[in-house]
């Protein structure tokens, strides 16, 4: 098999024991004779694969006990909407703009009966390469949302305001990568597709008190059911999450989050240090806002930027085109993005640049 460094925002890397774990479990999971697949997920078998993916994400994010974690269909997109439909019914909630998916945010949210936004901060004036400071909070919010980390444009929080308002985070591009106290918030989303496990699950954390004062909402979009029901309302994709939980064991494996933080911090700054270095590559980004999972950088000329990404991928550094709304080349080095992958792009880097010269 060939060796291939993938830089995709999403769905990304996975990590290789995950993937051979999975593999050697395809048929026969556990000696059962079946696939996690073809498993009733009522199965009492399936029932002790969900609960230990609560109880180590748990585990790995310190999440309290009034918390409820919940794993649901639809992806973070479908968040965009279920947030507002429970909770700001005819309320007004407030946004920070840091871009793309926030913009999603706030577009979605605007289509719920009676729903106003109100952005309290944005950093669209200078093309989302920063994140932008919060002066003040309403107290009449139902809730402030926020985008923890910008994929598209490659910018983070690594601040979050203290406030009696409850805040919503859409962590989907860098859950379990970073340091986050959950506490802090009222609700916690995120795709799987980028550091949790394959695409179609998506990841919801949930305190207990942070309740609907909505009737009759459709089942499926309630939050309330889905918690009372942990997460088996109906199907769930019973496969995503036993995948999502091999994931979770690799991260502890690798010494927990913090560990993993570090060597995220490790493979980012190699890579912004060598863009900032030389004179050929730029990083849009304001340095204290940049994310360590998506490093957006350019050479100056679109041209360039398409041979750069055609070669990159005759080398086998693969899927390193930027977003088409942005353009340019993006890294994503999440999780289980190996470090040498990271060498492999500078070296590559570095021979692109004396080629072109
Ligand atoms: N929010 C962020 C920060 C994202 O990066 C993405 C997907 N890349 C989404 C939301 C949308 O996620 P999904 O495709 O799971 O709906």
């Amino acid at each position: 098999m060939k060796q291939v460094f993938n830089f995709s925002a999403g769905p990304a890397v996975l990590p290789k024991p995950v993937l051979e774990k999975a593999q050697a479990e395809l048929l026969n999971y556990n000696n059962t004779g079946i696939s996690v697949m073809e498993m009733s997920h009522r199965s009492k078998m399936y029932e002790d694969i969900l609960q230990a993916a609560k109880s180590n994400l748990k585990k790995l994010m310190a999440i309290p006990d009034n918390y409820s974690i919940l794993f649901l269909q639809g992806g973070a997109s479908l968040q965009f909407h279920m947030v507002p439909l429970n909770f700001a019914q005819n309320k007004k909630i407030g946004v920070i703009d840091t871009g793309n998916w926030s913009l999603k945010a706030i577009e979605e949210a605007e289509k719920i009966n009676g729903t106003t936004v109100e952005v309290l901060a944005s950093s669209k004036d200078k093309n989302y390469s920063y994140i932008p400071s919060i002066n003040s909070i309403p107290d009449d919010l139902a809730y402030l949302h926020i985008t923890s980390n910008n994929t598209l444009e490659g910018t983070v929080f690594t601040d979050y305001p203290d406030t009696d308002v409850p805040l919503v985070l859409d962590a989907s591009s860098n859950i379990l990568s970073c340091d986050l106290d959950v506490s802090k918030f009222a609700l916690i989303y995120a795709g799987a597709q980028k550091n949790i496990g394959p695409a179609g699950v998506t990841v919801v954390i949930i305190r207990n008190d942070f309740k609907s004062d909505v009737e009759n909402l459709p089942s499926m979009l309630s939050y309330e059911n889905m918690i009372k029901t942990d997460s088996m309302f109906n199907t769930p994709p019973t496969y995503g999450i036993y995948v999502a939980n091999l994931v979770f064991e690799w991260i502890l494996d690798q010494g927990g989050v913090l560990a993993i933080t570090e060597a995220n911090r490790d493979k980012a700054n190699r890579l912004y240090d060598y863009i900032d270095s030389s004179d050929f590559y730029t990083c849009p980004v304001d340095g204290k806002d940049r994310s360590i999972n998506n490093i957006p950088f350019k050479t100056g000329s679109e041209t360039l930027d398409n041979v750069f990404i055609k070669k990159a991928e005759e080398q086998n550094l693969i899927n390193i085109k930027g977003h088409r709304l942005i353009g340019g080349m993006r890294a994503s080095l999440y999780n289980a993005f190996p470090s040498e992958g990271v060498d492999s792009l500078i070296h590559f880097m570095k021979t692109f640049k004396e080629e072109t010269k």
